[in-house]
């Protein structure tokens, strides 16, 4: 994981989510508005349009894709097991968002299921 430089003033406990394993992957991309690609470069979602099980995603830098409704897809199992990854460069993620989302953890039994009025 790449370090987060620039933020040493941090005073206040690192704080950690927790949701269940099971949360479903549309309502995680919609709240962390983040998408690893397939070779492991994350990239911040601009736009993204449900249609039933599918939903058009499109990333700050600009691409566009078709993504399926899966817990356990490539992209799901990415973002609930937190594997290496790289910034885009082009979409310019936050470091605060980068953050967060390294403080999340999913769990089986214990955690959030994300309703629609949650915070991420
Ligand atoms: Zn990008």
């Amino acid at each position: 994981m790449s370090n987060v430089n620039g933020d040493d003033t941090g005073k206040k406990k690192e704080k950690k989510r927790y949701y269940r394993k099971r949360v479903e992957f549309f309502k995680l991309l919609q709240k962390m508005k983040l998408w690893p690609s397939r070779k492991r470069i994350l990239h911040g979602i601009k736009t993204m349009q449900v249609t039933g099980d599918q939903a058009w995603i499109t990333t700050h830098c600009n691409e566009t894709f078709l993504t399926n409704n899966s817990k356990n897809s490539r992209a799901a199992r990415f973002l609930r097991n937190q594997w290496g990854y790289k910034a885009c460069p082009v979409c310019k993620i936050p470091s605060w968002k980068l953050q967060k989302y390294g403080s999340t953890r999913f769990s089986q039994s214990y955690g959030s299921n994300l309703t629609d009025s949650e915070d991420y």
